[in-house]
């Protein structure tokens, strides 16, 4: 089953002369449960791209389809509920918020949609980051690798149906972002959560099951490389 549909998916930045077209006419499916990365050079529209299947940009033209929903077809207050439900966006540099405790950040998807927090499911998934003793701190009390694992765990609290993750190790060492990864690929391999992955690093990029390769604003490669 594919849970993301791209069709003819474009996106120009700006106008006239000075006008950028950072995605052009880009179409591909992903099938439930798949781990894709995306690589590509500096500016090739990769961010461009994670951010129109995450719902956070308007494309200017084409559709993205996830679980079957037109979601740009959906009105802003519409988008905005099947992001937190649906989509489980990553990012480099964590975007947590910095006057709520760890608790409050993971839990912010559910709070804002007045959704109630299933208890064994939150003390699940903070078990499984080693989160237990961090859950009243501040974000700025914790190392990096801490707080990407907070901002996995804000990701995955509605159990979307698509985690989104740009450069998610971008900002740690070695150590840290090996271990990111594992949680990643457990939750995926686990409970069959599709994951996309933006990397610059090989060695990420040879631990999915397919790899999309952009250049130019187009899919210049689609390997698959674990059927
Ligand atoms: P990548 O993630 O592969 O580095 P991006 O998607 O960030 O690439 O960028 C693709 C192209 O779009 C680049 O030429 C970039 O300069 C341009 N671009 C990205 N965001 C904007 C923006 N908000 N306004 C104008 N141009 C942008
Ligand atoms: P890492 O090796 O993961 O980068 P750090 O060296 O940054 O970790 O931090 C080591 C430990 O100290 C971690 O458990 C982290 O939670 C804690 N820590 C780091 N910065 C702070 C801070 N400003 N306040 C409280 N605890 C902190």
């Amino acid at each position: 089953m594919n849970i993301l549909e791209v069709k003819n998916l474009s996106k120009v930045y700006g106008e006239g002369e000075t006008a950028v077209r950072a995605l052009d006419d880009v179409s591909f499916t992903v099938k439930k449960g798949e781990f894709v990365c995306i690589i590509g050079p500096s500016g090739s529209g990769k961010s461009t791209l994670l951010h129109l299947l995450g719902g956070v940009d308007q494309p200017t033209s084409g559709k993205v389809f996830i679980d079957r929903t037109d979601i740009y077809d959906l009105n802003e207050t519409q988008l905005a509920i099947f992001r937190r439900r649906q989509i489980g966006l990553i990012y480099q540099f964590y975007n947590l918020i910095p006057i709520l405790t760890v608790e409050e950040n993971m839990q912010l998807p559910m709070l804002l949609d007045e959704q109630r927090v299933d208890t064994k499911q939150f003390n699940n998934i903070v078990d499984i980051l080693g989160l237990e003793k961090r859950l009243s701190h501040l974000p700025n009390q914790l190392s990096g690798g801490q707080q990407q694992r907070v901002s996995i765990g804000r990701a995955l609290i509605s159990n979307p149906a698509l985690m989104l993750a740009d450069e998610p190790t971008g900002n740690l060492d070695s150590k840290n972002s090996e271990d990111i990864m594992e949680l990643l690929k457990m939750f995926n391999k686990t409970y069959n959560q599709t994951l996309i992955v933006i990397t610059h690093d090989e060695r990420i990029a040879l631990q999915a099951d397919r790899i999309i390769s952009i250049e130019d604003g187009k899919i210049a490669k689609d390997e698959v490389i674990r059927p």
